[in-house]
């Protein structure tokens, strides 16, 4: 059977990080691609990265369909899709899937930042089908790949995404942080029954984080937020990121079978990220789950 396909196209965090410091692991921001054998493409997000997949999009003879999972608002996921060129040419088509929000629907998100105060092409300039299809958490199959959603620790609505297709499964987490982020300075209160709110909300955390395992468990591959090292997260919590440390514990809970670690932060350069996948596969040895694990770097290919 071919292997299943993924490409990043943009891999970087928050915003765009042009320069030397950046080089080898890229600055575009979040963009995959995924080409499961004999669909049509499924691209992850709509960060800076689409707009060179876009470019050799547009080399090709035929039209271009193709299926864009937006994980969510935030301008890293979206800022791209103005300069999506196949977008403007008549005859291609997509379709954009994304989470509404409650008097704000799905197309209107999209549309916003191509209003005339923001970008002078509207989103009606584009002249290609462009269909928009809302998700919240739900399981459909999209062109023979099943997809799975789940709500995932982010300010405002941020979706992670599991693929399955012929057994295999890739699951996309790019911006997530762990559900105990909260309480952490808070002092103890006691309810009624005499129950702490820290028990409470570890009985609650628990709840969160293992629906959440089970939605990534035994994945082939794993692509998720790892934005800090523990140090800068303890300065960033709710910033909505995971520090490695996290995300390695979660891929050995849930029995992934690969680590992609993903969503860098713009300051940091290439051997901070070095410095993070060090640290992660060394964390990936000493607890005994000895995964292949790689930093997200733009323009590789990684097939499974
Ligand atoms: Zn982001």
């Amino acid at each position: 059977m071919k292997p299943v396909k993924i490409k990043f196209w943009g891999v970087r965090g928050s915003i765009p990080t042009p320069g030397h410091r950046t080089l080898r692991y890229g600055g575009n921001t979040a963009c995959v691609e995924v080409q499961f054998p004999g669909c049509h493409r499924f691209i992850l997000d709509a960060g800076s990265g689409i707009r060179e997949l876009g470019k050799e999009l547009l080399q090709l003879t035929e039209p271009v369909k193709a299926f864009i999972f937006i994980s969510h608002f935030h301008w890293d996921h979206i800022q791209g899709l103005p300069f999506f060129k196949p977008a403007f040419v008549p005859g291609n088509h997509f379709v954009i899937f994304g989470c509404d929000e409650p008097h704000l629907p799905l197309n209107e998100i999209i549309s916003m930042q191509m209003k005339p105060t923001f970008f002078p092409v509207s989103i009606e300039d584009m002249q290609a089908r462009i269909e928009f299809r809302v998700v919240r958490e739900e399981t459909f199959t999209i062109d023979g790949v099943q997809v799975a959603t789940k709500f995932v620790n982010h300010p405002g609505y941020a979706l992670g995404y599991r693929f399955t297709f012929q057994g295999k499964s890739l699951v996309y987490v790019s911006d997530n942080e762990p559900f105990n982020s909260v309480f952490q300075e808070q002092p103890s209160l006691k309810d009624a029954e005499g129950v702490s709110v820290e028990e409470r909300f570890e009985s609650y955390v628990e709840d969160k984080v293992e629906d959440f395992v089970a939605f990534i468990r035994g994945c082939d591959v794993l692509i998720h937020d790892t934005q800090f090292l523990p140090e800068e997260y303890q300065e960033k919590v709710s910033w909505g990121h995971s520090p490695y440390n996290y995300t390695v514990e979660l891929a050995v809970r849930a029995q992934v079978k690969q680590l992609v670690l993903f969503h860098h932060d713009p300051d940091h350069d290439d051997q901070t990220v070095d410095h993070i996948l060090e640290l992660s596969r060394r964390k990936l040895k000493e607890m005994g789950y000895d995964i292949p694990c790689i930093a997200a770097q733009e323009g590789s290919v990684l097939e499974f």
